[in-house]
């Protein structure tokens, strides 16, 4: 039993993201659009997510300011229990770089490299020695199925493993939230349902806190919860 004078580490109970009435505006001229206006969600290590809303209602807005990428207007990110909102920018890019991963829909990977080196890369940037982040690149591209395409460029690589190499290199720097916007969007349904299987299983495995954003009720459903948004704020479905 837990009582007052002794409470649980709340280290423990910290979910890897927290938001806290997020309000994210667009000024254009006299007009301001308010995407986000008082959004609150909470998400978990080891949740996977589905955010999924029609296109122009601000999932990218929310995975954005979710992930550091975007400051928000108004209200609080908590990155594992850290407020962001006074961080500076050298501060937020730190934080952004080891706490988490981005998934787009079109892959951004550098074309003159293979899938070994576009993982390896970012672990080398970080300051890991090139011989161990090779080592872990191999490791993460061998557990989405892509042993034996670790030499391929980009180009010589179908779109469904082209987006494997991007969720390989999204979570190379082992983030503790993992971001990704419409990941499937560009595959066909079969293709779809394996990289959704892919990421979801390697996000359960590494204890990762994951949004997906995602126009596919079927995928979704295969997810731990759903969340939308509705006027501005995050609802559950
Ligand atoms: P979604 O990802 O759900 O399609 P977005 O987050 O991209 O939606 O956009 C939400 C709304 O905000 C849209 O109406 C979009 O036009 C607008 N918007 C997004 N980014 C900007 C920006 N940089 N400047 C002005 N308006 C923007
Ligand atoms: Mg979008």
């Amino acid at each position: 039993m837990t009582d007052a004078s002794h409470p649980m580490d709340p280290a423990a109970e910290e979910p890897v993201l927290r938001l806290e009435n997020v309000v994210r505006r667009y000024v254009q001229g006299e007009a301001s659009l308010e995407v986000l206006n008082g959004a609150s969600a909470s998400i978990a290590a080891g949740e996977v997510v589905a955010l999924i809303a029609p296109s122009g209602t601000g999932k990218s807005t929310l995975l954005h300011v979710a992930g550091l990428l975007e400051k928000p207007d108004g209200g609080e990110v908590y990155i594992e229990g850290r407020p962001t909102a006074t961080l500076d920018d050298a501060a937020r890019t730190a934080m952004r770089r080891n706490q988490v991963g981005f998934v787009y829909q079109f892959h951004h990977l550098l074309p003159e490299f293979t899938a070994l080196e576009n993982v390896t890369l970012p672990q080398v940037i970080r300051g890991l020695k090139e011989k161990e982040a090779r080592e872990r690149a191999a490791d993460l591209l061998a557990y989405l199925g892509l042993g034996a395409r670790l030499t391929h460029r980009p180009a010589e690589l179908s779109g469904g493993e082209q987006q494997r190499v991007a969720i390989a290199r999204a979570v190379a720097n082992a983030p503790r939230l993992l971001l990704a916007d419409e990941p499937t969007g560009n595959l066909d349904p079969t293709t779809s349902a394996y990289v959704f299987k892919t990421l979801t299983s390697l996000a359960r495995a590494s204890g990762l806190a994951a949004i997906v954003a995602t126009h596919n009720l079927d995928l979704a459903a295969t997810l731990d919860r759903r969340i939308t948004l509705r006027d501005g704020l995050v609802v559950d479905v």
